[in-house]
């Protein structure tokens, strides 16, 4: 049996022809954080900051008032008016 004569230089070395790719361009960090949906808000029951569930309290002219909770005791952390100004709702009696 012959034996193949190990050769460290070619053992893991890079193929010829092979070019790294280059590293693609960082990521808006802001994209990132606008596709975060979850809120973390501090619950005063769970005395820790938690992932908030929003849920809609009234839908006003001027906007649509939220109510978040905690999702884990359902203690309200906080509320927000979101301004729908771009897709304005009319109301017709
Ligand atoms: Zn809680």
């Amino acid at each position: 049996m012959a034996r193949i004569p190990f050769d460290p230089r070619t053992f893991g070395s890079k193929r010829p022809g092979m070019h790294p790719q280059p590293a693609p361009p960082q990521a808006d960090p802001n994209a990132q954080f606008r596709s975060l949906n979850a809120t973390l808000l501090f619950c005063p029951n769970c005395r820790e900051a938690t992932p908030a569930r929003e849920r809609l309290l009234l839908v006003l002219p001027s906007g649509n008032k939220y109510e978040y909770v905690c999702s884990y005791c359902g203690t309200s952390t906080g509320e927000k008016i979101d301004q729908d100004l771009q897709n304005p709702t009319l109301f017709i009696p």
